[in-house]
């Protein structure tokens, strides 16, 4: 098996980290029938001299029963179903371990591909629905400094069946009783690792297997899917002319760029601005409410005054099209930073929800097992290194932005500027 290299944020080298979006190429998994249109499928099954439908029956059992295995395709002539299995859907993710948490309701799977490369999933049982939070890439090449993931670099991008293997895989297990009894996993959150933009041909078809009917896809309601970004504002526009009404979360965290272009480094090149008013056209486009996440880290990006200059900049682009998503930040191994305290918390809260902004708080599944956002950094590298670039990576920052942990002394005519522009419209552009 190849050995497989990741490409790592340069944190060490300069005073800010520098982006990764380029994957190093590992030569290609095997051919998927998820990979594949219906033509190119009915298409291949023909070269292999079976009949055309066998392509669609195929389809069907993996859509529709989320069934690989031959034994139990019992429409298909015993003498060609081992052939096409193996033609087909060749095994492309390989479980390593469950961690089980939260009394068996999270349990998060770490996956080897056929590379080496490994990423992970996590698949988490509410009363009413269960969610598989899934990864994208290998790795991640956002270089977030309060993210594992993030420190951990990025390795490469995944393919459109190896996203789609963890989704199968998490669909079978759940119906087959993982959780004590029968669930539908019903939701999907694209929010493991890796920036699904950055990966966005294998993300976007990825959607159309996850939502169009069988034997095209698992015909899963396209409002239960959500990408969620850091703000590649192109990506988004381009996201929002698909007609793909998925749900898209915008990882904010900082409504100022003095912070965000250091909490989040994507933000030098597309500021916070320009990525709302993606986020609103995205709005606009699909008639999906965008939720705003913002992880609060303590003393960094909770302050009151932020929770104001959020609710200004969304009200300024009307009414009702954003949600936002605060989370109690989970810290990485090694991180200096912490969640909020729960003080600041409420005040955070308090003054968004005054401001007319809906606000929801969103739990923290698996951190105790690394499952929950931001944590999952899987073994691609060892813990320690992990840290030590986390505690590195932050101090950095720490360093920086002693400036942007005060409100500015202009915040009151910001904030006037700000809402002056509020035109009160209601949803509508
Ligand atoms: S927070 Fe998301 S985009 Fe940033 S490094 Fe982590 S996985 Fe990548």
């Amino acid at each position: 098996m190849k050995k497989t290299k990741q490409v790592l944020p340069r944190v060490e080298q300069g005073p800010r980290p520098s982006l990764s979006f380029t994957a190093q190429r590992h030569g290609k998994p095997p051919r998927h029938l998820v990979d594949l249109s219906r033509t190119e499928r009915r298409e291949l099954v023909a070269d292999l001299g079976y009949p055309q439908y066998r392509a669609d029956q195929l389809s069907k059992h993996y859509f529709e029963h989320n069934c690989i295995d031959p034994e139990q395709m019992s429409d298909i002539p015993q003498s060609q179903r081992l052939d096409l299995v193996q033609q087909l859907l060749p095994p492309l993710i390989t479980k390593v371990r469950d961690q089980v948490a939260d009394q068996g309701k999270t349990i998060k799977t770490l996956w080897k591909l056929f590379d080496g490369a490994v990423v992970e999933s996590v698949l988490m049982k509410y009363p009413d629905r269960a969610t598989l939070c899934i990864s994208s890439q290998a790795g991640c090449g956002m270089a977030c400094p309060f993210c594992a993931t993030g420190q951990a670099g990025l390795t490469r991008n995944l393919t459109t069946a190896e996203i789609i293997e963890q989704l199968r895989y998490a669909r079978q297990a759940a119906a087959e009783g993982i959780f004590g009894e029968p669930v539908r996993v019903s939701n999907v959150v694209f929010m493991g690792m890796g920036e699904p933009l950055a990966n966005y041909r294998a993300v976007r078809d990825a959607l159309h297997r996850m939502i169009d009917p069988a034997p095209e896809g698992f015909g899963m309601s396209a409002r239960n899917v959500t990408v969620s970004t850091v703000g590649l504002v192109p990506v988004i526009n381009k996201l929002a002319d698909e007609g793909l009404p998925v749900t898209l979360a915008v990882s904010l965290h900082a409504p100022d760029d003095g912070l965000r272009d250091d909490l989040i480094p994507i933000n030098s090149r597309h500021k916070v601005g320009e990525l709302l008013d993606s986020a609103r056209h995205y709005f606009v486009r699909t008639g999906r409410r965008v939720s705003i996440e913002y992880a609060l880290i303590k003393d960094m990006n909770d302050h009151q005054w932020r929770a104001q200059l959020l609710a200004a900049e969304l009200n300024s682009r009307g009414r009702g099209w954003a949600h936002v998503n605060p989370i109690p930040l989970n810290p990485t191994p090694g991180s200096i930073w912490t969640a909020s305290t729960a003080h600041a918390t409420d005040t955070f809260v308090k003054t968004l929800t005054r401001a007319g902004i809906s606000t929801t708080i969103r739990d923290t599944r698996g951190s105790d097992i690394d499952g929950a956002c931001g944590q999952l950094a899987a073994e691609v590298v060892d813990r320690d290194h992990v840290s030590r670039r986390a505690a590195q990576a932050q101090a950095a920052v720490d360093a920086r932005i002693d400036a942007h942990r005060h409100q500015p002394q202009d915040f009151d005519s910001t904030l006037a500027a700000i809402s002056a522009t509020h035109n009160g419209d209601d949803d509508d552009e």
